[in-house]
């Protein structure tokens, strides 16, 4: 037996033997670890405690206190599920039931499901959860296992393609069911404290709309049954915030049938995002960037050089057609254009950095059963911005834009969290310059003392970057903004500035995204703001109500006073009562009810969306008030305070 060497967290080593497992290491660094283990983490991939180490590697054990643990217990609810389901459907066929972020689900064929059975298969569920069944690994010779898979050819094609040559293979087994599994498990189906299904959909097998379908069932798992009901809360008060039912609800936008993926802004979204678009246009003037237009469409050739032709047209994301002989697209990203833009003349090392933004329009071809709203979209406007730099402006760049991003996201009331992706697979360029503009990022992350998190391997394919994340009110992380530094297209597209030697040099790229995409950024705040949108983005900011009809003119009067604001009349003869819960329900900020006295005393009667209120208001006062209010962009209504 040949000797390894496995490393673990703290850096430390150990000398092992070649084909001992994950759990006999937990066991030699101690006695209790070795029986808390659960699983473990080799080399990044999570596997079964019985995994045999066949060479050096890097190793994590995991137990019921790891960060892994929830994905294992989870992966496990899905045997119980599966196993349940097939107690009483016992024609279902199963396929793969993985973890997911929320908890789990299996997809199955061969059964007809659909919501109304869920509480059936919960109940046999329980059954098998409260039988507390040990969870064992067990090896099947390869010919029992195709034997056993004589009626799934899902199965018989996973023996084929994931488990290839492996003889034997491994299942799992608990009670008198098995299923075909890598792993990890818990030890026991007790474990699994709380748990619950959530719903049926459809589904491809592979993912490929070209295979067959099959029904999808979601679930969810926990350690506790709190933890399980917390989450289910959660899960309630997203639904109430669902930016496509606030969309609907308050008229902002639509995703008509025939435009699958390109959403269409009604008016009132449009006012929001007009105010997003006008702010990041004052910030990308504050930071020096020169607003630039280029194309939507363009011979497929402009994105060959720059590596996004190979890479979009590999997952298929990128809309690409002949035309004339010629394969035309629809840009993906406007990086190419930019740099067409720079390079259009000669550039001096005095001139650096040169900075284009863009509002620019790009085309992804997400799956059609991935579209979500204006969450996942194939149509979306990126406030992109691209500064060519000289190496030593690369931190003093970087730290502008942190900047700007932390002072934007303060006025959304979101938390930013900064996570640094670093070269992966497939990576342009070499592992030289991919550090130095790593260690680019790290210098500007530490001058702003920002925390941020290192996510090993997930760069883009042309150089580091910061990813941004934002987490809302509900806890959640959004990826929004980017800034990414760049040495790779600059060099395959010749991009070049003279510089003090009178040599011609190649400026580095800096990518980068404020808020991401306006379809993105509007989903995520429309959620996290739950429609009550600060006054400065309100699409309606401030709502008359004329307690009668005779108080009509009053109110128009009183209305064009505020003409600098979105501000509405309520000239429906209703009573006032009604009137002001139909403001309520569409989220005004402010409202102004006006009755006899009011306009005699040419005052107003204030009433905020928290139920505030003061009578006898200055018009002029509260004017001036909410001016302050919208330039200083507050997140809170800060009249009535
Ligand atoms: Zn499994
Ligand atoms: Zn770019």
């Amino acid at each position: 037996m040949s000797e390894i060497t496995v490393t673990l967290p703290d850096g430390s080593t150990l000398s092992a033997e070649a084909g001992e497992t994950v759990e006999d290491i937990a066991y030699r660094i101690g006695e209790g670890l070795g029986r808390d283990t659960k699983a473990g983490v080799v080399d990044g991939e999570l596997v079964s405690k019985e995994e045999p180490l066949d060479a050096d590697c890097r190793i994590e054990i995991v137990t019921d206190s790891s960060e892994e643990y929830i994905e294992v217990l989870r992966h496990s609810a899905s045997h119980v599920f599966a196993q349940a389901l097939q107690r009483l459907y016992p024609d279902a066929k199963l396929t793969i039931g993985p973890s997911t972020d929320e908890g789990f689900y299996y997809d199955v064929t061969n059964v007809d499901l659909d919501e109304d059975d869920l509480a059936d298969i919960e109940d046999e569920m329980a059954d098998i959860v409260e039988s507390d069944y040990e969870i064992r690994r067990v090896d099947v010779p390869r010919d029992d296992a195709v034997d056993f898979y004589e009626d799934n050819e899902f199965k018989r094609e996973i023996l084929e393609t994931e488990a290839a040559g492996e003889d034997p293979v491994s299942f799992y087994e608990q009670d008198d069911w098995r299923d075909l599994c890598q792993g990890p498990h818990v030890d026991s189906t007790g474990e699994i404290g709380g748990f619950k299904l959530l719903s049926v959909s459809a589904a491809y097998w592979r993912g490929d709309e070209e295979n067959e379908s099959l029904t999808r069932v979601y679930g969810t798992a926990f350690p506790t049954e709190s933890e399980l009901e917390d989450f289910l809360e959660m899960r309630e008060e997203a639904k109430e915030r669902d930016h496509r039912k606030i969309g609907r609800e308050m008229d902002l936008f639509s995703v008509p049938e025939h435009s699958p993926g390109c959403p269409h802004y009604h008016p009132n979204g449009m006012a929001i995002r007009r105010e997003l678009e006008d702010y990041i246009r004052e910030k990308n003037d504050e930071l020096g960037f020169d607003e630039v237009r280029t194309p939507e469409l363009n011979k497929a050739e402009l994105w060959k050089p720059t590596g996004h032709y190979e890479t979009f047209t590999e997952n298929g994301e990128m809309f690409a057609w002949e035309q004339d002989d010629t394969e035309y697209g629809l840009k993906p990203m406007n990086c190419a254009n930019h740099a067409h833009v720079y390079q259009s003349k000669t550039h001096s090392y005095r001139d650096l950095p040169v900075r284009f933004s863009e509002f620019g329009n790009v085309y992804r071809n997400e799956q059609s059963g991935e579209l979500s709203g204006l969450l996942r979209v194939r149509g979306l406007t990126q406030d992109d911005g691209h500064a060519f730099v000289r190496p030593d402006q690369i931190q003093g760049e970087i730290l502008d834009i942190l900047r700007a991003i932390e002072d934007i996201y303060g006025h959304f009331n979101l938390e930013v969290l900064y996570k640094l992706e670093t070269r992966g697979e497939g990576a342009m360029g070499s592992e030289e310059i991919w550090k130095q503009a790593t260690d680019a990022l790290i210098d500007a992350l530490r001058e702003e003392d920002l925390d941020y998190d290192v996510e090993e391997g997930e760069a883009a394919f042309y150089g580091p970057k910061i990813g941004i994340n934002a987490r809302d009110a509900l806890g959640r992380e959004w990826t929004i903004g980017t800034v990414q530094v760049d040495f790779n297209i600059p060099r395959n597209l010749d991009l070049t500035y003279i510089g003090e030697d009178n040599e011609e040099h190649h400026p580095v790229m800096i990518h980068r995204a404020l808020l991401g995409s306006f379809e993105r950024f509007m989903g995520v705040i429309i959620e996290h703001f739950k429609g009550n949108f600060p006054l400065w983005l309100a699409p309606e900011q401030i709502r008359v109500l004329p307690v009668t009809d005779d108080n009509i003119p009053y109110a128009r009067e009183v209305a064009s006073e505020l003409g600098d604001f979105r501000v509405e009349v309520e000239d429906r003869s209703w009573t006032v009562g009604r009137k002001i819960q139909q403001a309520h329900d569409d989220n005004v900020p402010y409202m102004l009810v006006v009755g006899g006295n009011e306009e005699e005393a040419g005052t107003v009667s204030v009433r905020d969306r928290q139920e505030r209120e003061e009578q006898g208001v200055d018009l002029a006062d509260f004017r001036d008030h909410l001016e302050l209010e919208v330039e200083q962009k507050r997140t809170g209504l800060t009249f009535l305070v």
